[in-house]
């Protein structure tokens, strides 16, 4: 998600409204703008695997350029140094004359997620920057031998907000992935699958398209 932050914030943009705020009118013409943006015609095979990044790509410059006529303000997406969890804060905030809204925060994942293992077991790592805090771990800083408290977190990294020590910040569709694709990103980060991943990360889809609901409808803020 590097490229698509790096192509928000390239936007420069200083007045911002978070997009929750947003009438549920505004979402339906940005469906129907990014369906109008893919061209009518294409080729029988056009959504081959290899044809699928292009698309990706496509609906992102739409969705920016939409952006940056003023339409729906989309979040900045900056990924957490440490878990890879995307910044949930608006785009542009890094502006903000306010020095605390200038930090990037998010819901803190499974840092397994990111490829972050254990170095005895190489087994990949259930807790997030949040919890780490609560099991007094450390994470290698500027090398290896240089461990650093996950407390330290916003002193290492201070474009970021120092993680909550708490459970509740998780980001739950995170925790879901973590959970039911171990040996998918086993394979992918060339370690050992989790062998202890908490079952309550096993939340339904249901209750998880619910909690999104939710959040578009106003009733819970994120
Ligand atoms: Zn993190
Ligand atoms: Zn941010």
């Amino acid at each position: 998600m590097a490229g698509f932050s790096d192509d928000i914030n390239a936007l420069n943009v200083t007045s911002l409204t978070v997009c929750d705020s947003e009438e549920d009118g505004v979402w339906l013409q940005v469906k129907y703008e990014v369906i109008e943006s893919i061209p009518a015609t294409l080729p029988y095979d056009y959504l081959r695997p290899e044809n699928i990044n292009s698309l990706i790509k496509l609906i992102r410059d739409e969705l920016v350029d939409r952006f940056a006529r003023g339409g729906v303000t989309l979040r900045c997406s900056e990924p957490c140094p440490l878990c890879g969890s995307p910044c949930r804060a608006a785009a542009g905030h890094t502006t903000d004359p306010s020095e605390d809204k200038q930090r990037h925060d998010c819901d803190h994942q499974p840092s397994g997620l990111f490829g972050t293992y254990d170095y005895n077991t190489r087994q990949l790592v259930s807790d997030s920057c949040s919890t780490n805090i609560l099991g007094n771990y450390t994470f290698p800083f500027t090398s290896i031998r240089d461990q650093r408290p996950y407390s330290q977190f916003g002193i290492c990294f201070p474009t970021w907000k120092q993680p909550p020590p708490l459970t509740t910040n998780a980001n739950e569709v995170g925790q879901y992935i973590f959970y039911h694709y171990q040996n998918e990103l086993a394979q992918y980060h060339k370690c050992e699958p989790c062998t202890n991943v908490p079952s309550s990360f096993n939340r339904s889809l249901d209750e998880l398209e619910q909690k999104q609901k939710n959040v578009i409808a106003g009733i819970t803020s994120e």
